[in-house]
Parts: C-alpha cells; structure tokens; sequence
C-alpha cells in the first residue's frame, strides 16, 4: 500500500487562508480543529511551578529520570485509572510516555513487517500510515450510519487491530458487550488489540468502557494507549501512559521495555508532575469541569444541528459529532471530490465556519463531516446561528 501524501489538514488549512485572503472582512470559525483551547487547570500549573522551582535548587534536582516514569506518576494512574474501577493493574505494567501519537504510531516496532493490520473506516491516521511505513498491509473495517459505526470482524486473518473508543473521527463509542465481543475474537484467533482510550474521560453514559480490561481476558491480548492530551489539555505540556499487561500471550511487556529504554529517554519530570496533580481531589474537579465545557459544547451542537434537520452522531461521550452531509448543491461535485469536501466548501464560504471533510479520515468517512467541541461557547454558538441563518 501507498503511503497517501495526507495533505487533510494542509489542503484544509490552504483553502481557508485563499479565502480569508478573498473575505478580509470575514470572521472565520473552526469547528475543525483537533486541538484544546482551554487552559491547564490550576493544579496542574501549581505542580509545574513546584516541579521547576525543585529543578532549581542542587538537592532536588533531577536528571534522567526512569525510561517508564517516575513511580509518584504510575502509582497514581494504578490507583486512580485501574483500582478505583475494579480493574486489576500493576505498576510494572505501566509506561509513562510523551504522549499516545508517539506510542501508537511506535508500538508496531515489535510487530512482524508480515503483520496484517485491520483498521476501522475512518480512522486516525497515525494507525495507518506508522504501518504503510513499516511496509505491512492494511486492511480496512467500514464504519458508517449501516452498521451503526460497530465494525464488524475481518472476514480475512489478521494479526493486529487497532480499536479507539470513544472514537476519533466518529464521537461514536461502542457497549461493554459489543467489546467483549473483539475480545473473545482476538482471544480465539490469537489476535493483538491495541487500543486508543484518548477520549476515555468524556465518557458520559453508563455502559460505555473506559478501560479494554474491564473485560478481564483483555488482559491477555490487549495493550491500552492513554494520552493526558484531551483529558487534561496536555497537547503542549506531553504526557501519556500506555498499559502492556505482563499477562499477554506474547511477552511484549519485556519487549517493550527494552524498546523503550533503547530508544526513549523518559517524559520529562515537569510533565509528569503536572500529570500526577489531575489526580488529586482539586485536580479532578477542575479537569472535570473543562470537560464538562466542552461536551455542553457538544450537547449544543447536537441539539441545534440535529433541529435544523441534519442527521448527527457522536458527541454525547466524546468532544466529536459526525454529522451527515445534505445535499445543498444540485450541481455535480468539482472532479474527484465528494460531498464531504462540497459540504465544507458550503460552510466556509456561506456560513465562515470550518469543518473537517469526512473522506479525509478514510473512504468511509464520505458522506460526512466532523465537527469537534473544543471550541469556546460563544464561537460555538455564534457559528450554529450562522449555520442556521444560512440554510
Ligand atoms: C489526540 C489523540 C491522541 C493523543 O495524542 P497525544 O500524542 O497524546 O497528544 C491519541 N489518539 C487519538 C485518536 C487522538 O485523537
């Protein structure tokens, strides 16, 4: 397979500029970007003045620290992440790391270049494109409006499948059953999971997993990639962990930690300070309370767009809605593209509102664009009226 020149948010960000060139007076909103905009919590800032004042002075100092993190931090993700939920994590099983991109586009080095790889449709790019450059295949799992966003078994043998739930394109998540299901075919096939839990703590509903090893046999076929990215607004400060049970069938604990003491340096003490403070009482309220603005962003967007007639998924436990594109234009799509790319053409230039094109994601993700909560109330809101007053 090719390695596609993934020009999604290049292209993106060309298209807006030319017309921000050609509309000065326009005052143009993003719902397309994949980054936080709200601060870090004031905890987190008060560790990082603690760790930096520390680094300043010769008895606290410290240099390089543990490949795997400092134990203050994995102890807190066992307790706080694991053990509070039941779920039985050891410390040893923990890898603090600069984030999930780096760990899940890195964690296929272990694997065989003969690995098949499934990936869901649409999906984070990083999955696909780490493999394409290892040279393995790829095959692709469709999830659309069909199948209710549920991706079914690969109809062929694959080695390896990458899950994210809450999903990122989508915002759609899957059931504790619908998990358990992956489970019990990885278990019987002899199949490696590895799964992003990125979005784990937008998680609103009941029955929705936070963690793959609240199915316990995951703990045999599962690795569980974290990022304090989303939850904590980390994207700048970096940090994240990832899980390798030492209970897998095949020894990538081991493996692992080789790699990572080869080729990683360890995160940076700063960080995981800052990422040890979003697990103390003030520090889960506050980050708790940013999540929860941005997913009354969410609700909101739901709700009007979903009253203006557009058919909505996602957003109810993720920062992420995929929304179905109408039909606006009669006029045929410009050759070789589809009404994703029509459809963000439409909004940017009739309502000044950014989204990003579904079939960007995959081609699965034609027919849609995502739209993502992590703007401010009164942008997200003033481009829902603009929306609105366009259709
Ligand atoms: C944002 C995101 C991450 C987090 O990446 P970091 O490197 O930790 O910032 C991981 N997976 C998915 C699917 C994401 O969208």
């Amino acid at each position: 397979m090719e390695l596609s020149g993934n020009y999604l948010f290049a292209d993106i960000a060309k298209k807006v500029q030319a017309f921000k060139e050609e509309n000065p007076e326009a005052n143009v909103i993003s719902l397309g970007i994949g980054d936080v905009t709200q601060p870090l919590c004031p905890a987190v800032v008060e560790a990082l003045h603690k760790a930096a004042d520390e680094m300043g002075q010769t008895a606290t100092f410290r240099g390089y620290g543990p490949e795997r993190g400092y134990d203050f931090l994995r102890n807190a993700i066992v307790e706080n992440d694991y053990r509070a939920r039941g779920i039985d994590i050891d410390a040893e099983e923990v890898f603090v790391s600069d984030g999930a991109k780096s760990d899940t586009g890195n964690f296929q080095e272990l694997l065989s270049d003969e690995c098949v790889v499934a990936v869901t449709d649409p999906v984070y790019p990083v999955y696909v494109d780490s493999n394409v450059m290892a040279g393995r295949r790829i095959v692709k799992l469709p999830c659309t409006a069909e199948n209710s966003f549920v991706p079914g078994i690969p109809g062929e043998r694959v080695d390896v499948v990458y899950l994210c739930y809450p999903n990122n394109p989508t915002g759609t998540t899957l059931t504790k059953d619908q998990l358990k299901k992956w489970v019990d075919y990885a278990l019987r096939n002899d199949v490696l999971i590895f799964y992003d839990a990125a979005y784990e703590a937008f998680i609103q509903s009941e029955n929705v997993p936070h963690s793959i090893y609240e199915i316990p046999e995951a703990r045999r076929c599962a690795v569980e990639f974290h990022s304090f990215s989303k939850t904590a607004g980390f994207t700048g400060v970096r940090c994240g962990y990832t899980i390798v049970p030492k209970t897998l069938n095949v020894p990538l604990n081991r493996l692992w930690s080789r790699r990572q003491c080869t080729k990683f340096n360890g995160t940076s003490y700063l960080s995981q300070r800052a990422a040890e403070a979003i697990y103390t009482p003030e520090g889960k309220k506050q980050i708790r309370a940013t999540i929860a603005y941005y997913m009354e962003n969410a609700r909101l967007m739901r709700e009007t767009l979903t009253g203006m007639g557009f058919t909505v998924y996602g957003g109810t436990d993720a920062p992420y809605l995929w929304v179905k594109t109408p039909s606006l234009t009669p006029a045929p799509a410009p050759k070789g593209e589809g009404s994703s790319w029509r459809f963000f053409d439409w909004m940017l230039h009739s309502a000044h509102v950014v989204c990003t094109p579904g079939a960007g994601f995959g081609p699965s993700g034609e027919g849609y664009v995502r739209l993502t909560a992590f703007g401010t109330h009164e942008a997200t809101m003033e481009a829902l009226q603009r929306i609105k007053n366009k259709l």
